[in-house]
Parts: C-alpha cells; structure tokens; sequence
C-alpha cells in the first residue's frame, strides 16, 4: 500500500470517530469560523498546531512558514495577518518557536544553501543583534536554545511594527501578541515573551492613523 494511502483511511476514520461524538460536528464546523488565535508557527511536522495545544477545527487560524518568521515583505504572512485582524478579529496571536528548529540552527552555520538562505537571513540578524549575550553563552546547544527564543521575541516585535497591528490597537487594545517555545523533547511550551500594547523600539515604527 503507498504510503499516503493511510492518510485517506485515517481521513475517513477520523469522519467516523467526529460523528459518533457528536452527529452534528461537521454542521457546526462548517457554518462559519471564528477562532480567537492566529498561531504563526514553524513548519517542521513535529509541532502541530492543534494537537500540542488540544484545539479543534475552526479555534486556531493558522500560518506557518520555516522558523516561524514575521517577514514585512512577506505577503503571505501579511494576507493571513490582516485578515486575522481585520475580519475574523483574533484576540492572540501566537508565535510559536521550537527547540530544534532546523531553520535556526541553518542559520547559525556558514554553509551556502541557496535560496533558504535568503529566509534564514533575518535570524543572522537576530544573532548579530543580540551577539553579547549569545556568544557569553559557552554551551553550544543552549546558546542555540536562546536563540531559537531571541528569534521569537523579534518575530513578536515585527507583529507590533505592522501597520495592521497597530490599527487592530485602536479599537481592540486587549488584543495581545504572545511569542512561546515549544520544547520537542518534552512537549511542553515556554511563555517566552506577551505584549498587549504598542510597545514599539523605536518610534520609526509607529504609524499615524488619520
Ligand atoms: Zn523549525
């Protein structure tokens, strides 16, 4: 049997096992969305989503790129953004980092790898940005673990740069942005970093709104 078969038979069990719970699941959960989150994490296949934080369909609205990256030109994040704020109103965001990320420890390497380099980029700048306190970090693997949260705590800052974020703040400033850690090792996430307000580094970033 090919392997992606099982995914089509897990489909349909899954159908079952929804429906014997309740026989109106797919109703409910088809008429409309309104999750609360948007949960910006990395795309690696060991740290999904809705499992580690036990949420069903239609609670978690969801981007995920590698090393879950808040990039400006990015469109994709910037479509998915907007229209988390905008219209489905989320009142978290989440940006959620892991230990072990493949993306950061590429980009903590020298090797040439093309266009993911590119990408990576913006975490070399996270290192450079907080080179003291890395590099007075002996240990190599927990030097690599801080900035796996370093990154995150920047990727939450960028949150707070976009020009949607701040308007969302105008009319809804509960709306809190959230940057956490999960640990693939053992399954528990860290708080890293929570913002409720625009608290921006540098003015440069703040938008006026007319
Ligand atoms: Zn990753």
């Amino acid at each position: 049997m090919d392997s992606y078969i099982r995914l089509l038979l897990n489909n349909k069990a899954w159908v079952e096992h929804k429906l014997q719970l309740r026989a109106d699941y797919f109703e409910k959960t088809s008429a409309d969305q309104k999750p609360e989150f948007l949960w910006i994490g990395c795309s690696d296949s060991r740290v999904p989503a809705e499992e580690i934080t036990g949420t069903e369909p239609g609670e978690l609205f969801v981007h995920r790129n590698v090393a879950n990256m808040v990039v400006h030109t990015d469109f994709n994040m910037l479509s998915v953004l907007q229209y988390a704020v905008q219209v489905l109103r989320v009142k978290h965001i989440i940006v959620c980092g892991h230990y072990g990320c493949g993306g950061v420890r590429t980009a903590m390497q020298q090797r040439d790898l093309g266009l993911i380099n590119k990408w990576l980029r913006h975490i070399k700048d996270v290192y450079h940005d907080n080179k003291d306190e890395l590099e007075a970090i002996k240990n190599e693997q927990d030097r690599y673990k801080r900035l796996i949260e370093l990154n995150v705590v920047e990727q939450v800052s960028h949150l707070a740069e976009t020009s949607f974020v701040q308007r969302a703040w105008l009319t809804d400033p509960a709306l809190t942005l959230h940057g956490w850690v999960y640990d693939i090792h053992t399954g528990l996430i860290k708080d890293v970093v929570k913002t409720d307000a625009s608290d921006l580094k540098d003015d440069v970033y703040r938008y006026q709104f007319e």
